[in-house]
């Protein structure tokens, strides 16, 4: 005969990890960039669409959380709505190189392994993003650059494009400023704020996951590589502390190993997501003269979104029902 109590009790010790895994917070981040976002050059229209753009990211990556899915499957489709959004520097929409061509970065990386994925310089990629994830779950690799990545992408059915898919009106213009700007031997071009995109999010399972996707600098060098693909630089996801994606000045992420480091003060010197992130941007940043930002989240659904620019697109939600999108100085204080 069973004992009267024993099926409630293993009613309750089989319930009990999906009720815990229901309850746990889940959130997502994502940035569009940082860089000169003031409301003086801003039109109503501008903001209206740049809020709109950040906010089908959001929702789109929001929604996958919302259904139990992965971090990864959230940031992967946060910033694929992004690198689909010609506003933002990622996909469709990335600045030009020197050349007058798109050279796309990408990374992403799964924080409980940790596993990785990054490609870098491609040229046809339609969604980098999705070639990184590709590079960590398809290959024994964690970075693949130019025409490597590119064949790993046609052995693997990704979407390519022509060159001329990525040459909008807008980066064109900015591609022609630029080089004048650089004829003129003025100082790097006065360009707006580039906007790559990033995302950070936490799942069910307590699982942290960063993407960083963008068309790196306009008029770089051919072959230059930023912090967006570079595992520590802008990209970076541990479950046992952080995930962030940056953006700004590459050279000084990388220089810095930033995102790297924030989760390294959390890990170390066991300071909480907040004080990480403003120590590493207010002050590794600031003074070596660098400009940019992070967005991150900790494995308790803390978020931090901070930058020493003058702006950075932003946006937030979680599972406690807020839902904040931002993009000046002040927005969101
Ligand atoms: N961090 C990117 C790069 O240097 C650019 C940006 O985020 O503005 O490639």
């Amino acid at each position: 005969m069973s004992h009267p109590f024993k099926p409630a009790l293993v009613y309750l010790l089989l319930a009990a990890p999906a009720l815990a895994a229901a309850q746990h917070p889940v959130a997502l981040v994502i940035h569009g960039g940082a860089g000169v976002i003031e409301r003086a050059k801003m039109t109503p229209a501008a903001e209206a669409s740049y809020r709109a753009g950040l906010g089908a990211a959001l929702d789109a990556g929001y929604a996958v959380l919302e259904k139990g899915g992965s971090s990864l499957d959230a940031v992967t489709a946060a910033v694929r709505v992004m690198e689909d959004d010609p506003q933002f520097n990622a996909g469709r929409g990335a600045v030009l190189n020197h050349q007058g061509d798109a050279e796309l970065d990408a990374a992403i990386m799964d924080g409980s392994g940790p596993h990785a994925g990054a490609v870098a310089a491609v040229h046809h990629v339609k969604n980098p993003i999705e070639l990184a994830r590709l590079v960590m779950e398809q290959s024994p690799h964690v970075l693949l650059v130019g025409d490597g990545a590119e064949e790993f992408a046609l052995e693997h059915g990704v979407v390519l494009v022509p060159r001329t898919y990525f040459r909008t009106e807008r980066r064109e213009r900015e591609l022609e400023e630029a080089r004048k700007a650089e004829a003129a031997k003025a100082k790097a071009a006065g360009i707006t704020a580039s906007g790559t995109v990033g995302a950070v999010a936490l799942d069910r399972a307590g699982n942290l996951a960063a993407a960083t996707s963008t068309g790196g600098l306009t008029n770089k060098h051919l072959g230059r590589v930023g912090d967006s693909p570079l595992i520590g630089a802008g990209t970076y996801a541990n479950n046992a502390t952080c995930a962030v994606s940056g953006t700004g000045d590459g050279e000084y992420f990388i220089r810095q190993v930033l995102a790297y480091d924030i989760c390294a003060l959390v890990a170390y010197r066991h300071l909480t997501l907040q004080q990480a992130v403003h120590e590493v941007i207010h002050e590794k940043l600031q003074r070596t003269g660098g400009e940019g930002g992070v967005i991150a989240l900790d494995p308790a659904g803390h978020v931090a979104m901070d930058f020493n620019s003058a702006g950075m697109f932003r946006g937030a939600r979680d599972s406690q029902g807020k839902r904040v999108i931002g993009m000046y100085g002040d927005d969101l204080q």
